[in-house]
């Protein structure tokens, strides 16, 4: 608002009943000059239309006003719900004695000789005594009302709650006063509300019964602090301007950063929060963190490939052909002949028509699951599948049905009580947090008989298990065949990046629509390389395969000779401790003598359901992998 062309718009509408003139309605408002229009338009609407009846008489008094407009910030609002209007009155008692005001009860007497009159009562509260000159009209606050913004539209619709708020702001300030009582003398209000500069405006839901009319005000004044006078003056003419008026269900807007802050500060409150250890060494079976050596035993680099000789001269040739990025999505200028031969090389590794690469696992899953379920239909789903098999699926338009882990029972029982014509059951190949090993024959069978595409993700399978590291096929004797292998070229291959592989009709499909394909820049070169020379190692020494398996056998025979029975076909074995604060420190007394064993947390794996997992790597000795069993069986003996 300009301070200068400011008016007050007053409206008062009235009926005539039996000859009497009988009040309806009445507003106030302070406008710029330029919304002197419209104010006056909506106000005569207003009192015109009145459930209490048509007004026969409506007077609209407009004022320049030339002195200073007094600013205050709008008390602070707290509701109290209550069943009934006694209750009500209770509130108002507690709050009369919360102003240790000696006749509380007494004061609430006089509000029944409120209930006739317009404005309202000024009462002395340590005399008891009415103080208004006219006692059958009362005291009328005027000349306020809500401050808007400059870009702020005026609203001139009737808001109980929002008037009521400006009142009783200006009230609250009038020298002397120590407080107010309001009840609406509107029918259909029945809130009402008690108000001090110390306790700020408090909303009680029932002051009345609904339909009565009986509604009045009490300004409660202490002449002690103030001159009846200098309080009428203010009451009657001070013009005030409250700021900050909110609606009703406005929600205050918190600092957003302090939202996130709550999120984190809560995990640490949880023993969830998650902090990164800083390796200074690379990927491999021996690591340095802050200056101290440890053995790995928590990493997915299962067959400890990452710096292979091999991999490494690959690598070179490559950047010095190539460089390293790649500078474009596939589609366009990012297609390189390395990475067509990259897929041709995942193709023949898993035995499949064709292949498609992606930047991550975790991008391939997401890209392939919500590709092909982008129209809905089903996906039925293992209840401990990867985070993005689960973000794939939510991706999807397709109805999500989580079946018991690895129960291929539950499956058959869900495809049939959720049937579809177009559906896909999708299953980790080898579990990451618990490594134990899908059901792959009843999976894909299931699925076949049920005409259900089938999709596995071979993350911890691939270069893992099957005697030669192909995967849960070769784990199966070749037998078997799922639609959809999906994998990552991030864990025992030693690379990076993600992949699907399967006949030509879903790669051609996935090349043309799966978004985290299309939307990507390619793969860089070096790690294409580092891919190819990854898949080649695996192939050309078979004794990195055999040797992890070798290790597993050996830990966990260790283990179960020794009094705690485990036992894995995969490079991941679980030590389920429960508690996450346990599990914790478990893996830091690891760490004390030399062992590096990630605890696993919500929300990786379920609240109370914390675990050491050990990931075992082909490169590990005998000798590491008994110390480590040694130290463990100590942990779970005193656990
Ligand atoms: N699937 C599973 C089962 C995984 O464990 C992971 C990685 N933790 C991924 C997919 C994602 O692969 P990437 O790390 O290559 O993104």
């Amino acid at each position: 608002m300009k301070d200068k062309d400011i008016y007050s718009v007053k409206m008062r509408a009235s009926r005539n009943v039996d000859g009497v003139d009988k009040h309806i309605s009445g507003a106030e408002k302070i406008v710029d000059k330029d919304d002197i229009a419209a104010c006056v338009g909506a106000l005569v609407s207003r009192g015109l239309n009145h459930e209490k009846g048509n007004a026969d008489f409506l007077n609209i008094k407009l004022e320049h006003v030339k002195e200073e407009i007094m600013y205050l910030d709008a008390l602070p609002v707290t509701t109290i719900d209550v069943e009934t209007w006694q209750d009500g009155h209770k509130e108002i008692l507690k709050f009369l004695n919360e102003m240790n005001l000696r006749n509380a009860s007494k004061i609430l007497e006089f509000i029944d000789e409120t209930y006739s009159m317009r404005g309202a009562m000024l009462l002395d509260v340590n005399i008891l005594e009415r103080l208004e000159e006219d006692q059958s009209r009362g005291i009328r606050a005027t000349y306020m009302d809500a401050a808007r913004d400059n870009n702020e539209v005026l609203s001139v619709e009737k808001n109980h709650y929002m008037e009521a708020i400006v009142l009783a702001t200006k009230v609250s300030y009038c020298p002397g006063m120590v407080g107010e009582i309001c009840i609406s003398d509107d029918p259909g209000y029945v809130t009402g509300y008690v108000a001090s500069k110390e306790c700020g405006y408090r909303r009680i839901t029932k002051m009345k019964e609904s339909g009565s009319e009986n509604g009045g005000r009490i300004f409660l004044f202490d002449s002690t602090k103030a001159s009846i006078s200098e309080a009428i003056d203010y009451l009657q003419n001070k013009k005030v301007l409250v700021r900050n008026v909110k609606p009703l269900n406005f929600k205050e807007k918190k600092d957003p950063m302090q939202v996130l802050k709550s999120v984190t500060d809560s995990m640490k409150e949880n023993n969830l929060y998650r902090t990164m250890k800083t390796l200074e060494t690379k990927e491999g079976v021996h690591i340095k963190i802050d200056g101290k050596e440890y053995v790995l035993m928590a990493s997915n680099s299962y067959l400890d490939i990452t710096a292979h000789p091999k991999m490494i001269q690959k690598c070179k040739e490559v950047l010095d052909k190539y460089g390293v990025g790649s500078g474009g999505s596939r589609l366009t200028t990012g297609n390189m002949d390395l990475h067509e031969e990259l897929e041709r090389k995942i193709a023949k590794f898993k035995n499949t028509e064709n292949a498609i690469l992606f930047n991550t696992g975790y991008v391939a899953n997401l890209a392939t699951i919500s590709a092909i379920m982008k129209n809905g239909g089903v996906i039925y789903s293992d209840e401990l599948n990867h985070a993005s098999i689960i973000d794939g699926c939510r991706l999807s338009k397709a109805k999500i049905v989580v079946y018991k882990h690895n129960d291929m029972e539950d499956l058959k029982n869900k495809i049939e009580a959720n049937p579809s014509d177009f559906s896909m059951a999708v299953s980790d190949a080898v579990f990451s947090m618990d490594g134990d090993i899908l059901n792959l024959p009843e999976f894909v069978r299931i699925c076949k008989d049920h005409g259900v595409l089938s999709m596995i993700d071979e993350a911890h399978a691939t270069g893992v298990i099957g005697k030669t590291g192909h995967g849960i096929v070769e784990h199966f004797n070749n037998t078997v065949s799922p639609d959809i292998i999906m994998g990552t070229l991030s864990k025992a291959v030693g690379g990076e990046g993600g992949f699907v592989a399967g006949n030509n009709i879903l790669i051609d499909y996935l090349r043309n629509t799966a978004r985290g394909f299309i939307f990507s820049t390619s793969l860089p070169l070096v790690t294409v390389a580092s891919d190819i020379a990854g898949l080649e190692i695996i192939e050309s020494e078979p004794v990195l395969v055999e040797r992890l398996h070798e290790n597993v056998k050996y830990f966990c025979d260790y283990m179960s000779d020794n009094g705690y029975a485990i036992n894995s076909e995969t490079a991941i074995i679980p030590i389920i401790i429960g508690d996450e604060k346990k599990a914790m420190e478990a893996s830091e007394i690891l760490m004390e003598n030399g062992f590096f064993v990630s605890a696993i947390r919500y929300p990786t794996v379920a609240k109370k359901r914390a675990r050491l997992r050990i990931a075992i790597m082909s490169s590990h000795t005998k000798e590491e992998l008994k110390r480590a069993a040694d130290i463990l069986l100590g942990i779970l003996v005193s656990a």
